[in-house]
């Protein structure tokens, strides 16, 4: 199977199913949303925005120039931290992905989202308030080639890993913090277990956001990285060291070489398929004919066939991790 770069998303999709990986991620096949996951979305960008007013304010500029297609209706208040100020962004917002959404966003997704946003600006008297911190990029972009010999793919270029993380702040001098949000549950989806802190130790998505953080700033000394289950007034906060570098390059390599090696992706085949999986509730069948047609022709012709037209491997697909 071909691979050419990294993402949490991509990583963790083939660590549940590696049809499902395959689906999304070679053949490009869209799997569909769902309503938390846009109430979710819908809640990351309205704490983006504020992050972003606070940065105009940090830099000495009006605290509204905002570009965001997401902000058509915003009513501009004179002060970023009045609660009309959040307000009126959230309904700008709430309006902007309910204008685009094939769900019902209605008074209970806006009280949702409502609570959303303010549980994440009052935990613990505004600790993660994007207002409050010193903002160093909200939307953290990173794409980096991994310059391993291991990482050199069949056409010569190197590995990439790429994502974007919510938010840099710079809790003190020379120590920043990234904030990764998370509108849904704390559980494994796998074993359905609740997710601690050994669990986040060996979590790929934090483990490559320190990765990414030291490239991106290596004149920082220290990095934390907090994910904030935002329902759960439950915040994780690690603080990894330089040896989970090391580590997360042993994570990339074992799973890109057991992609490159995997000619029959593997079928998750729990409550999961049915209950969750695009490819496989409400009638679906395209998890089982894909398996099916590989299982006769083999992965590399079902590849040819079954890509998405202009579908690249080397696509970057936003919001992700
Ligand atoms: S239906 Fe199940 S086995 Fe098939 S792609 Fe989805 S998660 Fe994987």
């Amino acid at each position: 199977m071909d691979i050419s770069y990294f993402r949490s998303s991509s990583y963790n999709c083939w660590e549940l199913c590696q049809q499902q990986y395959f689906l999304k991620y070679v053949l490009g096949l869209e799997d569909g949303s769902n309503l938390k996951a846009e109430l979710g979305s819908t809640t990351h960008k309205i704490l983006e925005i504020l992050a972003i007013q606070k940065k105009n304010l940090q830099e000495g500029k009006d605290s509204f120039l905002v570009d965001d297609p997401a902000l058509e209706t915003l009513k501009k208040h004179k002060d970023i931290f009045q609660e009309a100020n959040v307000l009126s962004i959230t309904k700008s917002v709430f309006d902007y992905y309910k204008e685009r959404s094939e769900f019902d966003f209605g008074d209970t997704e806006f009280k949702t989202v409502t609570k959303y946003v303010n549980k994440a600006l009052t935990f613990k008297n505004g600790i993660f308030d994007p207002r409050n911190l010193k903002i160093v990029e909200p939307e953290t972009y990173f794409e980096f080639p991994i310059e391993k010999d291991w990482a050199k793919l069949a056409n010569g270029d190197y590995l990439k890993i790429r994502g974007t993380m919510d938010l840099t702040v710079e809790r003190f001098p020379l120590v920043y913090e990234c904030i990764d949000w998370k509108t849904g549950q704390i559980k494994d989806i796998k074993n359905g277990k609740l997710k601690d802190f050994n669990y986040f130790n060996d979590d790929f998505q934090l483990n490559l956001y320190f990765y990414a953080l030291c490239k991106k700033y290596p004149e920082i000394k220290q990095f934390i990285i907090t994910i904030f289950y935002i329902q759960f007034n439950a915040p994780f906060t690690m603080a990894f060291d330089r040896s989970n570098l090391i580590k997360t390059e042993e994570m990339i390599h074992k799973q890109m070489e057991e992609i490159q090696n995997c000619t029959q992706p593997k079928l998750l085949n729990n409550w999961f398929c049915d209950r969750v999986c695009y490819f496989r509730k409400n009638g679906n069948n395209t998890c089982v004919r894909i398996k099916n047609r590989i299982l006769k022709e083999g992965i590399d012709t079902v590849t040819l066939e079954e890509s998405i037209k202009g579908h690249s491997l080397d696509f970057y697909q936003s919001p992700g991790g």
